[in-house]
């Protein structure tokens, strides 16, 4: 069982009618790096840069930054790495950043919203990603943005970080892609527009199921609130995907619904590019796909689009899943 799993450590991830897909692995270090492509990452879909910024006392310089980003984007070679920018504030502390008590940090000052704010403290992040970028594929992309303002206020600041670098003769990729997650419903009901500016999307589906439902992900007395299978939450992850690919761009997941075995034939169906895990969890999807063919999910998820609850959905692909065996 475990061998045969093993032996599609190399293997591409395609399904039983030849639609191919991309396997990757979500990140918290770069010591993680390795031990995901052990279990067939064809990538990485989530490099969570939180790590690099605590534990400590102080800012980590664009140097360890650099090294860190040029790490990871060396093990994986030619195959993506999607790096993502800080994520901190709200619930995660950091002393030294002096952040203010919130009544309501997920509502608050955090990620992409605090980064805007403090330009200096983003732009040393950007210019390590950019300088990593020679070394690898890298892709970047930005959490928790709620606009499009947002997604151009952070570009321009990336343009200014470019042409600061091009004047140092710094080497950089010039066309890497730039994305953005969709946490925030107002993102994933304006992906039409911002798909005009983003050049991929990545669905964080831990913080865009808590913003839908208003289900703290944390608090256990609302978790019965907290359904990955809602139809509300499958419309938008639909109109996320379809938005993306009018637009010729891809669209990808990197919450934890990404990995779970019930909603990997539903994403197969809504069409889902890319799906992004925890490294163990990539070879039994791999095996998992070769076995769905993407013709019969998308009248799945068709079907369980329709449905009026999180239990009907569930009940649904549970039953079609036993009779596809
Ligand atoms: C998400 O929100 O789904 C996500 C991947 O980001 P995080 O869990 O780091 O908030
Ligand atoms: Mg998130």
């Amino acid at each position: 069982e475990k061998k045969a799993l093993k032996r599609l450590v190399s293997e591409p991830s395609v399904t039983a009618d030849h639609a191919r897909v991309e396997l990757a692995a979500n990140i918290g270090s770069p010591h993680d790096a390795q031990l995901a492509k052990e279990n067939g990452a064809e990538g990485i879909g989530l490099f969570r840069t939180e790590f690099l910024y605590m534990d400590r006392t102080d800012l980590p310089t664009e140097e360890e930054q650099f090294e860190a980003y040029k790490h990871v984007a060396e093990t994986f070679g030619e195959h993506p790495v999607v790096i993502r920018t800080l994520d901190i504030g709200g619930d995660k502390e950091l002393p030294y950043l002096d952040l203010p008590d919130e009544l309501n940090p997920f509502l608050g000052y955090r990620a992409i919203r605090m980064c805007l704010d403090r330009p200096e403290l983003f732009k040393t992040q950007l210019r390590a990603v950019l300088r990593a970028s020679a070394f690898g594929n890298i892709k970047m992309m930005y959490p928790m943005v709620a606009t499009l303002e947002e997604l151009r206020a952070a570009n321009r600041l990336l343009d200014e970080t470019r042409a600061e670098l091009r004047e140092k003769g710094a080497d950089f990729n010039e066309n890497m892609e730039v994305g953005i997650m969709i946490e925030v419903p107002a993102a994933a009901v304006m992906a039409d527009a911002l798909a005009e500016e983003a050049d991929f999307f990545s669905i964080g589906t831990n913080d865009l199921i808590q913003y839908t439902m208003a289900a703290d992900r944390m608090n256990e007395r609302v978790s019965h609130l907290y359904q990955p299978f809602h139809p509300a939450l499958l419309r938008l992850i639909k109109h996320v995907i379809d938005a993306a690919h009018a637009k010729g761009k891809w669209a990808g997941m990197c919450g934890e619904m990404a990995g779970d075995p019930l909603a990997i034939p539903l994403l197969l169906g809504l069409g889902l590019d890319e799906f992004s895990m925890s490294a163990i969890s990539i070879l039994p999807a791999r095996k998992q796909l070769k076995q769905l063919k993407q013709s019969e999910m998308k009248r799945l998820a068709e079907r369980a689009l329709e449905l009026g609850t999180a239990e009907d959905v569930r009940a649904y692909v549970e039953n079609e899943l036993k009779t596809l065996q």
